[in-house]
């Protein structure tokens, strides 16, 4: 192919220089759950209703997405509903010619050299799954990378974090570890009860993270992790993303970004400058901070980085501490 390398120019995000465009790297949105729904919905251009689409995507310059399978309550258990979202992210998303699909080192490279958008698949929550590891198998070979063990609740894997028993891994759900490990499936304890999380940190062979949360220190939600978890996160070479629910951010609403760069920072004083990226929530989110409200908007977010942090320490915080993370933890070929 002729001329792929210029699909469109990256428009927001400067570095301090002003010479060079700043990647994004997004590890968590839910807008497929939202096309999932409603698939009438335009990915590419609709202005309101979805806070991820293609035109957002390239206002930011985002230069990779993880898009999360994610169903509501109702369906939960029903994998033919995953494969449902997992064909519209194909069809829908991975197949547009802005964007390249991510399944491997060599893909990252190529998508990280050209002009195109990576984009990864992630499942958060694997109560469709049923405790059968074919299942995990069959969606490694769709392009699932990264798994969240759970959403909220409890399912037959482990214990999410609003479980009232805070029990953590069922003996399947240990066998759920072994198998990603194995497989190349980055584990993510976003949503995961602590106990879950430091029984992941112990059966883990391979580093995990937590795609979207905050510093429980700043913000004391359920959701957040508390400086042990941060510590132990940065220890095993993970990277934890942090988010703009406005809830996670601060209590009291409503929430600026100023806020957000306290999460930041506390991270950074726990050692964590280079384990820190982002995880939006975008279209998992009902109410927005201040000033970012949706994947176009990332160019003020980096501006306030700039105002108190290195450029070294901006690129890496929004683009390349993902990028670095899987570039070590991706498959080395694609799954044929
Ligand atoms: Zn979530």
């Amino acid at each position: 192919m002729t001329g792929t390398h210029h699909y469109f120019l990256i428009a927001a995000c400067k570095n301090s220089r002003g010479d060079a465009p700043l990647k994004i790297f997004d590890a968590h949105c839910d807008v497929l759950s939202k096309l999932l729904e409603n698939p009438g919905l335009d990915f590419e251009h609709e202005p309101e209703l979805l806070d991820v689409t293609l035109d957002k995507m390239k206002t930011s310059g985002i230069g990779v997405q993880n898009f999360a399978v994610y169903l509501p309550e109702k369906d939960a258990g029903d994998f033919r509903r995953v494969l449902e979202s997992v064909d519209l992210f194909h069809q829908r998303i991975a197949s547009n010619r802005y964007m390249r699909l991510i399944r491997s080192k060599d893909d990252l490279r190529l998508v990280m050299e050209s002009g195109r958008i990576g984009v990864m698949l992630s499942l958060e929550g694997v109560d469709a799954l049923q405790g059968n590891l074919t299942y995990v198998r069959i969606l490694f070979q769709l392009g699932v990378r990264s798994i969240g063990v759970t959403w909220n609740h409890a399912n037959w894997a482990a214990d999410g974090v609003m479980e009232p028993r805070g029990g953590g891994f069922t003996a399947k759900g240990k066998q759920l570890i072994n198998e990603c490990n194995r497989l190349g499936i980055v584990l993510d304890a976003a949503h995961l009860s602590e106990k879950g999380f430091w029984e992941l940190a112990e059966l883990s062979d391979k580093p995990f993270i937590v795609s979207h949360a905050n510093a429980k220190q700043i913000c004391g939600h359920a959701r957040n992790l508390n400086n042990k978890q941060i510590t132990e996160l940065i220890r095993a070479g993970g990277v934890m993303g942090v988010t703009f629910v406005p809830p996670f951010v601060q209590s009291e609403q409503p929430v600026t970004m100023d806020k957000l760069l306290m999460h930041i920072d506390h991270i950074c004083s726990l050692g964590g400058s280079r384990h820190i990226g982002l995880g939006s929530d975008f279209d998992g989110i009902t109410e927005w901070i201040a000033g970012l409200e949706h994947a176009g908007k990332y160019g003020r977010l980096v501006e306030l980085l700039q105002k108190h942090y290195s450029e070294e320490d901006v690129e890496h915080f929004v683009y390349k501490n993902w990028t670095h993370f899987y570039m070590r933890h991706l498959p080395e070929a694609p799954a044929e």
